[in-house]
Order: C-alpha cells, then structure tokens, then sequence
C-alpha cells in the first residue's frame, strides 16, 4: 500500500501527528520499534495547560491530581505551596501513550508496531523508509522517534546532541509514604548538577528521579540513591530503574524540516530546560507538523510553515525557559533562595503551569522584581538583554 505519510515513533508526539493526518483523509503508516503499550522512562508529570491540547479527557489516566508544589535544598528546608485547584496530572506513560496510539488508529492511522526503522532518505519528492528488511515510500515523513531517533540521525546530522540524562525509578510506597505524597509533587534543588531531583506521586507508587548535565552523568546514579535516601523514602527499593536522554533546547533548534521531512518533539530538541517537561511540546509540535504537511500537499511540498510554527509558538517560551535554567542551575542556591523568600515566584509558575500565563511573562516577573545589582550579575549569565523597553515599563525596581 502507498501512504501519503509515515510517521516514525508512537510517542506522544507521532500518536498526535498520526491523528491529525488520519483525521483530515491522509493515509498515515505510524511505525514504532517497540510493542505498544510499551515502557518509557519519564515522569509522567504533565502540566495542567496541556489540557487544551490533549485529544481527549485524561479520566482515568490520571493517577493523581497534584495541588501541592514542595521545593527542598539536598532534602531539607521544605517550602511548600498549597493551591485550591490542580497544577499538574500524573499519568503512566504506557497507558498514556497507548491511549493517544489508539486514537489514531480510530482516526485511520496504520500502526505497526514491533518495527525498528533503520535508515531513512528524503528527496524533493518523496521519502523513503527502510524497516523489516522493506523500503517505503510516501510523500512525507514525520520524525517523532526521541532523543535518539534514526531520522535525525540520516537526514539532520547537525542537530543539537542531548544535554541532560535522566534516571527514572519507580518506588512503592508504604501507605505513610503515600500518605506524605498525597497530590504532592516534591523537587530537590542542589544536589544534582544542571537539574534536579523529582518525587511524583502515582497512587500507592511514586516516580523518582534526577535529571543532570551530561558532563557529570556519572553523578546520575549517585544523586538518584542519596535522594532515595531521604525523606520518606527511607528503606523502599526501587522495582525499576531506567536511563534515558533529556533533549532539552538549547540555543536555538537548527532546521526542523529538510525536503519532506520534519522533525518534532524530543527529536528536535523540544524539551522545557527549566523543567525538563516534553509531553506538552511533544503534544504540541506532532500536529503542527501534521498540519504543515497537510497544507504542504497543496503547495509543491513546501514544509517551511512548520518551522514559521514552531518559531512563534514554542521556541520563545523555550528560549526564556532555558534563560530561567541557566541561573537556577549555575547558582542553584540563590535559586532556592528566591523560592523561599518570594512565594510569589512559585504563584507565577503556578500561572504558568495552568496556562494562565507564559514563560516570557514569568522571567519578565522575576527580572523586574530582582534588585538591579544581582539582576545584572545572573542575567548576563543567563544571555538575556538589559533594560529592554518592556523592562523598563514593568519596572519596579
Ligand atoms: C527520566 C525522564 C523523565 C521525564 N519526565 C517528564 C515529565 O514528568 N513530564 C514531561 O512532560 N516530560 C518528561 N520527560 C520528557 C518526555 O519523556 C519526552 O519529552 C517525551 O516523551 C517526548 O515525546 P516524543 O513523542 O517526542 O518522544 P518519545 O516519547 O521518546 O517517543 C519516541 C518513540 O519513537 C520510538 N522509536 C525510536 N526509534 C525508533 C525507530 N528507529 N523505529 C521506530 N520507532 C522508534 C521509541 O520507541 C518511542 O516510542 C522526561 C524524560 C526523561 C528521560
């Protein structure tokens, strides 16, 4: 059979993708190497904005409903903000991912799964994918297959290699514990270099992890056992534990379509470097290639309205982002200290959790309400320019 499109990966990126194909009348093969419902080492935290984009009611795929921010430095000096309504859902990634695949076979889409693609060869015209010892070919080709993807690695040899690593393990909880985490998500500041440490609650288990800079990937394991080590987590081993890649932005994303190949979530590099937080972008930028590529079919092939897309709607929120994680994670103390003394801070975040407000707006905020000397020492550092108009009309100094 002929496709219109294949897409490669049944992420949360290519599931969204395939839908949207499927859904318009386009004839979409979605390929994924492993067997669905499969495992992903991920936290499985998505923030409440991405309700607007989610094809569907989380329901029961919602382990938890999370309405309690609790940030510690190495495991002490808690602050803790309570909030009336939820931030951010627990979900497990293999029921999750299962559920957005499944969506997209209802709307169409061929999944095979089970299917490791190996190489992979775009032209002006067409693109070609070689799996299961066959060669397809289709009008266009979305890149959804992670961090590590095999699309990237063919057709956009210059894309940024990923910068964070992150250990992912799951840990049941003794019904104190459970108790202790109830709707809580915990963060550890200053114990992991370039990250931090995670506790998210799923029922009577908890997602623990760390995320660190991929110079100090040694400490990865370190760190994650000396959380493991305190609070309540004390005495409970770990059922799993798993290592993966964190293709947090940085500097800017390079070309995300190439002929009739694009490239979206974690293969291009669309993960939040303040909190590592992929779902959303991935959720995000699967339909908007799909939607390029719908209006590319009437246009020559033209997939330039992708990364027109990609550049207004996600990559300045990941720019400001990645300026807010410079500071926190170069002087992660000062960071824990804005955090404590200014429980405003975690309100905005809060706003931007929910949807209310943006990532720009946030470190608008926290510039604006910084005294000018310190401002002046971590913005630099954090690449962001001085005294812009919009500065100096918020001013508050
Ligand atoms: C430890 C850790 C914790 C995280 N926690 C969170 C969190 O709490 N919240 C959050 O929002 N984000 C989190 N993230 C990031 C999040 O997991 C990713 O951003 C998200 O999964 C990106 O979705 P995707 O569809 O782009 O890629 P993926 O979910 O990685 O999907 C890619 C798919 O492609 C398939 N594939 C790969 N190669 C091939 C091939 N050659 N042929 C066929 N198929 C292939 C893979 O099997 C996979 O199923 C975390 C990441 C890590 C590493």
């Amino acid at each position: 059979m002929r496709y219109d499109s294949i897409v490669v990966g049944g992420g949360p990126a290519g599931a969204t993708a395939a839908l949207t194909l499927a859904k318009a009348g386009a004839r979409v093969l979605l390929l994924e190497r492993r067997k669905i419902p499969r495992y992903k080492a991920c936290g499985g935290c998505l923030s409440r904005r991405v309700e607007r984009l989610l094809p569907f009611d989380l329901g029961k795929l919602n382990e938890e409903q999370i309405t309690n921010l609790t940030f510690t430095w190495r495991g002490r000096n808690p602050v803790e903000a309570i909030f009336s309504e939820p931030v951010a859902y627990m979900v497990w990634r293999d029921k999750f991912d299962q559920a957005l695949c499944r969506l997209a076979i209802e709307a169409g889409a061929d999944l095979q799964d089970g299917q490791t693609v190996r190489a992979v060869r775009a032209s002006k015209h067409n693109v070609e994918v070689d799996f299961d010892g066959r060669t397809v070919t289709a009008d266009f080709l979305v890149g959804a297959d992670g961090a590590c993807g095999v699309v990237a690695r063919d057709l956009f040899p210059n894309r940024t290699q990923p910068r964070l690593v992150g250990l992912d393990a799951e840990l049941p909880l003794t019904s104190a514990g459970e108790a202790a985490l109830k709707g809580r998500v915990i963060l550890d500041v200053g114990r992991a270099p370039g990250g931090y440490c995670w506790a998210f609650p799923k029922g009577g288990v908890a997602s623990v992890g760390v995320a660190v800079n991929r110079r100090a990937a040694k400490q990865v394991s370190p760190c994650l056992t000396s959380f493991l080590n305190s609070g309540s987590f004390k005495h409970r081993s770990p059922v799993r534990t798993t290592g993966a890649l964190l293709p947090v932005y940085h500097n800017g994303t390079g070309p995300l379509y190439r002929g009739r190949a694009l490239l979206t979530g974690d293969a291009a590099c669309l993960v939040d470097p303040f909190l590592g937080e992929g779902i959303f972008y991935a959720i995000q930028s699967g339909p908007m290639a799909a939607q390029a590529i719908l209006t590319a079919g009437s246009h020559g092939g033209d997939l330039s309205s992708y990364q027109a897309a990609v550049s207004t709607a996600i990559i300045p929120e990941l720019e400001a982002a990645g300026r807010l994680s410079r500071v926190a994670h170069r002087a992660p103390w000062l960071w824990f200290q804005v955090l404590r003394w200014r429980l405003g801070v975690i309100d905005l975040y809060r706003k931007v959790l929910i949807g209310e407000t943006n990532y720009r707006v946030f470190e608008d905020q926290i510039w604006a309400q910084t005294p000018r000397p310190v401002a002046m020492l971590f913005g630099a550092w954090a690449g962001r320019e001085y005294l812009t108009p919009k500065r100096k009309e918020l001013g508050s100094w």
